[in-house]
């Protein structure tokens, strides 16, 4: 009988010391006792990836991006290498793969490649030796034999593109929190975990800014569908589960909220209101490879007009410097930013089918007297864009308006 292929992914806090992995082989061990073929990937150990990004910066504010990927691809060496020593010492055949190995290619954009695909011939033979075969997250290998990663948190990514290769029945992401949550538990102890979670849902999530899941890895596998079942390395309790879209989970409005700390505010004053300025302005910070998030202009009754746009907090020097450059070709007025803010945002499919969800969160920041300073909604989502200060606290009223306590 052919064997089912389940894939698991540990994240680095599931693998944060020799204990932890310890414990994580012993949990794969049980899987392959159950007689199915095991594709394990693993991130780095605990915070290296962060670490080996402050040792890079402590040499250049802008590393050389290979090089950058030559070294951040090490932490997973790392774990994978050690995660098979621990579970061969268990008495189980296991054996570790680097991305290259495993045929993960990727286009050659260095420190954010995106796979292109996936050869899983030895990964299959390895299966044949019955072999659990344990791979290095985040990275691949482009046809030039460079190394590449897949931007931050991408061992999702190459958890679910090997759940798509391999033909496996379920990719399992384990972490450090039980499931999906209402909101990050780490900001409303009320947080409830969901049962289950729409690939929509997740996926606007993720892009607004919870960490718990790579944006990326969940376009692919909305795209596949392919059943994703997110889950706690430190219990045996069923997590939630990433599902397709179905009628009755439309009957809530909200069911997650996002808090994201990582962008900065621009305004540019008194920009000449006319057609192409917008373009022009524009056009400059993405020749820069600045991506920019929500726009607001405001209406002019002088002919000029204030501009202002989001970006990452990581982008903010580079486009003020385009700004700056642009100003002695265009007349534009005073220049001024902000890292001080946060997008809070709530999220739910249940938003197309019910009326005034809009208001009740803007009379909910009111009557807590936080201010909004910029507003964007998409089809199944609303953000705030609020002072930093007052972020936590808005999650928290939010949460509570909105009933989130009690959703399942
Ligand atoms: P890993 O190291 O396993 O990849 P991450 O740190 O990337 O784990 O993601 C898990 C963290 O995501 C949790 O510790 C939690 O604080 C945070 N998080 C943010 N929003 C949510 C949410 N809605 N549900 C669950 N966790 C969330
Ligand atoms: N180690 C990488 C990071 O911290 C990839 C991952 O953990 O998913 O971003
Ligand atoms: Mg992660």
């Amino acid at each position: 009988m052919k064997k089912k292929i389940i894939v698991q992914k540990f994240g680095g806090s599931s693998v944060a010391n020799i204990d932890r992995i310890k414990e994580v082989a012993k949990r794969i061990a049980s899987y392959k006792r159950h007689r199915q073929d095991v594709a394990v990937v693993v991130s780095a150990l605990g915070d290296t990836t962060d670490k080996l990004e402050e040792l890079a910066f402590s040499i250049d504010a802008h590393p050389p991006e290979r090089e950058m990927d030559m070294l951040m691809s090490t932490g997973e060496q790392i774990s994978c290498a050690l995660l098979a020593m621990a579970v061969k010492k268990l008495g189980f055949d296991a054996v570790s793969f680097t991305g290259a190995q495993v045929g993960i290619r990727t286009d050659k954009a260095h420190t954010r490649a995106r796979i292109i695909k996936i050869d899983a011939h030895r990964i299959k033979k390895a299966f044949a030796e019955d072999k659990i075969v344990i791979v290095a997250g985040f990275q691949g290998v482009t046809s030039d034999a460079e190394i590449t990663t897949l931007g931050r948190g991408g061992s999702d990514l190459t958890a679910v593109a090997l759940a798509k290769a391999l033909g496996a029945k379920v990719c399992e992401i384990y972490t450090d929190v039980k499931g999906i949550y209402t909101t990050d538990p780490r900001i409303e102890k009320k947080a409830k975990k969901l049962t289950k979670i729409t690939f929509e849902e997740m996926l606007e999530m993720a892009a607004l800014g919870a960490q718990v899941m790579q944006t990326r890895s969940i376009e692919v596998a909305k795209k596949y569908n392919i059943p994703m079942h997110v889950r706690s390395s430190f219990s045996k309790e069923e997590g939630t589960m990433i599902v397709q879209k179905n009628e009755k989970m439309e009957s809530v409005s909200v069911r997650g909220i996002t808090c994201n700390k990582s962008e900065a505010k621009i305004t540019i004053c008194n920009v000449p209101d006319r057609p192409g300025i917008a373009a022009r302005i524009f056009t400059e910070i993405s020749k820069a490879e600045v991506s920019v998030d929500t726009i607001v202009q405001n209406v002019s009754h002088t002919r000029q007009t204030d501009i202002s746009f989001t970006v990452p907090k990581t982008e903010l020097t580079k486009t003020l410097k385009t700004i700056r450059n642009l100003s002695e070709k265009i007349k534009i007025g005073d220049v001024s930013s902000d890292k001080d803010i946060a997008r809070v945002s709530i999220v739910g499919s249940g938003m197309r089918s019910h009326r005034g969800v809009a208001a009740k969160m803007f009379q909910t920041l009111a009557d807590n007297k936080i201010n909004i300073e910029m507003i964007t909604t998409s089809e199944i989502s609303i953000s705030c864009i609020i002072n930093r200060k007052s972020s936590d606290k808005a999650v928290k009223v939010l949460h509570k308006k909105f009933n989130l306590e009690r959703i399942n």
